[in-house]
């Protein structure tokens, strides 16, 4: 990587004086970054106690900062702003002990693991799947209903085995249990539940006759283990293994229902979704179970609309088919006992509550009670018992228990200013000089002056006119590199001045067209296909904050490039600061030399580890626990290692010996015909044999 710099020029008339944010472009920052920061040792304690509030940096507040990265809007009292501008961590919710994540991140580089790592909170799991419970039970009091809730969690979320163990685990607690969607995820969760028999288990997903098998026969060995009919032939299959092994099995349907989710996965439910039964072949179904002496077996309807889902109404409108289906289902003599929702509950990643597709314009609470009070509404019209509830929800349990730590190694600093004596001259030698170069120095000359948008469109015009000359050979390289000079000091002066920005500090249209030039690019220590591949893969947002230095006025506005060599490997959307659909660029702070700046990706802990992948052969990071002492203090439960070179190698069939062999043989031959001396021939071999026991990103 070359060497980046934050070098900007000074302008040749001076600054215009600095605005309130988001302008931050306006203060001039100094000095050039090293690309790859020195380690830097920090004492830490692993305790909460409260340190000495850092002073404001000029009229920056820590408020500003949580105001900025919307930390209240989407950190469900899990995250806050620290006295001294460190961002703190709540693990049980708003009410709990604190603990500064830049503590955490400082004690693991003291314990020599440094960025990115993933932080699993496994107390906000906890707290989740507690609020949700919470949120249940509240709703069944309020509504006097007489069934029951239970969530199963969808393993496909999050596959880890210490994750589905702390769920198992909390079956009891909070009477849970889990969900599998294909065969591999039943063979772990059936291992995961072997001392737990009475755990509800749902099975989803294709299923063939081998899968079948091991759920019939499994129902001997496990109380309530549910085989989930989502295409007709599955009954079949269902009806003539039970009847082999003389097993009573306790099915469950999907149905498909009309009323399909709002967001990104609503092709989940409606006529055309994968998996589901219509009505017509619901009843056929009925038919088949009544022949086999088998409606009884019959005990839970289930459907699912969708993940994410952003509009309450959605789940409305579903609920209500869905219970009526289930009383439908008992007049005709089915025994169902169970509404399983499915997934879906979705998470308020950008914080802006809306039907958006990175939110969601519900909450828990509104969730579980129109759930229960919808069910119960249809149950006492049809005269049919209150049903045992399941959902299936997954991302919404999960999501917030992991912080994705990275390192920002360096920023590209904005261009430059140029020094115009210099260009004149260059054009004053010419007999002929090219108009649009003429234009973009006059342009320069009227910057601070002449009317924002009208300087703008000049601008533009005349580097498009310049970059056609250059097109048609009638611009020499030269030129045209002094044309992209002068636009991007016009663009960064411009941007500079108190009119760039309407009263909301948002950047006005005229000028709009010119905020690429002054976005700076944060290259970071990580992967973003590895990582967080739905913001590659889906646009999806996630929110994204710096661990330290909130309370100073973060002055440098970019995006995030990640390590991989492609052009997509960019975060280029972040949650809106000022109610729009995305932001394109995220406020950060200056990077100093010598001292690390991370930043946290949160909300990261539901799909994004188990769909990541090698690209650029980067692979997993470092996943550390991090727990609450019976003191409040933090401790490391667990650490498990991300993948090294070799490892990922080994993935692809790369046998490590075999390389070192090769290369070992290169290496001796280079020496015997003096390419290489002995020693680097050796230095070549260390390096070698260290980058493949090594991490798979920067170290
Ligand atoms: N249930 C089924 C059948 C699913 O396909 C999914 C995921 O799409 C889920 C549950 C989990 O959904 P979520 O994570 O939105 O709760």
């Amino acid at each position: 990587m070359t060497k980046p710099t934050t070098t900007i020029a000074s302008p040749s008339t001076a600054p215009a004086p600095c605005r309130p944010f988001p302008v931050p472009w306006c203060r001039p920052c100094a000095g050039t970054v090293d690309p790859i920061p020195l380690p830097v040792t920090q004492t830490t304690t692993n305790s909460t106690a409260t340190r000495t509030p850092q002073p404001i940096t000029g009229d920056w507040t820590l408020e500003d900062s949580a105001d900025l990265y919307g930390i209240d809007r989407w950190g469900s009292g899990y995250f806050a702003v620290g006295d001294d501008g460190g961002m703190l961590v709540r693990p049980r919710g708003s009410d709990g002990p604190s603990i500064d994540l830049g503590e955490i991140v400082a004690g693991l580089r003291e314990r020599g693991l440094g960025a990115p790592f993933l932080l699993r909170f496994d107390d906000i799991t906890d707290h989740r799947m507690g609020s949700l419970r919470h949120a249940f039970d509240q709703a069944i009091a309020d509504e006097g209903y007489q069934g029951t809730y239970e969530a199963v969690y969808p393993i496909k979320v999050n596959q880890q085995r210490s994750l589905c163990e702390q769920m198992r685990n909390a079956a009891a607690k909070y009477g849970f249990g889990l969900e599998a969607g294909s065969k591999p995820e039943l063979l772990a969760v059936l291992a995961l539940t072997a001392d737990s028999p009475t755990i509800p288990i749902v099975c989803n997903g294709f299923k063939d006759e081998e899968y079948i098998e091991t759920v019939v026969l499994s129902s001997r060995i496990r109380e309530r283990i549910y085989p989930i009919v989502e295409r007709p032939s599955d009954l079949d299959l269902i009806i003539n293994i039970a009847r082999k092994h003389g097993v009573t099995p306790r099915i469950g349907v999907r149905i498909k229902p009309s009323a399909k989710g709002i967001g990104r996965w609503q092709g989940s439910a409606g006529e055309a979704a994968k998996f589901g039964l219509t009505a017509a072949q619901l009843t056929e179904a009925i038919d088949k179970l009544r022949a086999a002496d088998m409606l009884e077996c019959l005990q839970v309807v289930h459907f699912h609309i969708g993940s994410q889902v952003c509009d309450i109404i959605s789940f409305k409108t579903a609920i209500t088919e869905l219970a009526w289906t289930y009383a439908e289902l008992r007049r005709m003599g089915a025994g169902v006992t169970h509404i399983n929702v499915g997934g879906g509950l979705g998470v308020d990643y950008d914080g802006s509550r809306s039907a958006t597709d990175s939110s969601v314009n519900y909450d828990l609470h509104e969730y579980a009670a129109d759930i229960v009070y919808r069910i119960k509404a249809v149950c006492d019209q049809a005269d049919q018992p209150h049903p045992g509830i399941f959902s299936e929800s997954g991302r919404a349990m999960v999501a917030h228990g992991s912080v994705l730590v990275v390192d920002v190694l360096a920023s590209s600093g904005l261009p430059a200013l140029v020094d115009i004596e210099t260009i004149r001259e260059q054009v004053d030698d010419l007999d002929d000089p090219p108009r649009p170069v003429l234009e973009l120095i006059s342009t320069y000359e009227r910057v601070h002056e002449g009317r924002i948008g009208e300087l703008c469109h000049d601008a533009l015009a005349a580097r498009d006119e310049a970059i056609g000359l250059f097109q048609y050979g009638r611009l020499s390289l030269d030129l045209r590199a002094a044309t992209e000079r002068l636009f991007k000091s016009i663009a960064v002066t411009l941007l500079a001045r108190p009119d760039a920005v309407d009263e909301d500090d948002t950047i006005v249209e005229d000028v709009r067209p010119m905020a690429d030039v002054v976005r700076e690019t944060f290259f970071c220590n990580f992967s973003l296909f590895q990582s967080m591949p739905d913001a590659w893969a889906i646009d999806q947002l996630f929110p994204i904050a710096p661990l330290r230095r909130l309370h100073e006025r973060p002055t440098h506005r970019g995006i995030l490039a990640d390590m991989t060599c492609d052009s997509d490997g960019a975060i280029k959307r972040f949650p809106a600061t000022d109610g729009g659909e995305f932001d394109e660029a995220l406020l950060l702070h200056d990077i100093r030399d010598g001292e690390h700046y991370e930043i946290g990706i949160f909300l990261v802990g539901a799909y994004q580890e188990v769909l990541g992948d090698l690209h650029n052969l980067f692979g997993d990071t470092h996943a550390v626990h991090i727990e609450l002492d019976e003191d409040d203090t933090w401790a490391i439960a667990e650490v498990v290692e991300g993948d090294t070179v070799r490892e990922v190698l080994g993935y692809l069939q790369y046998d490590d010996n075999e390389l070192r062999r090769s290369m070992r043989k290169d290496v001796e031959k280079a020496v015997r015909t003096n390419k290489l001396s002995v020693a680097e021939g050796a230095a070549l071999m260390r390096y070698y044999e260290n980058g493949l026991a090594g991490y798979t990103y920067l170290e």
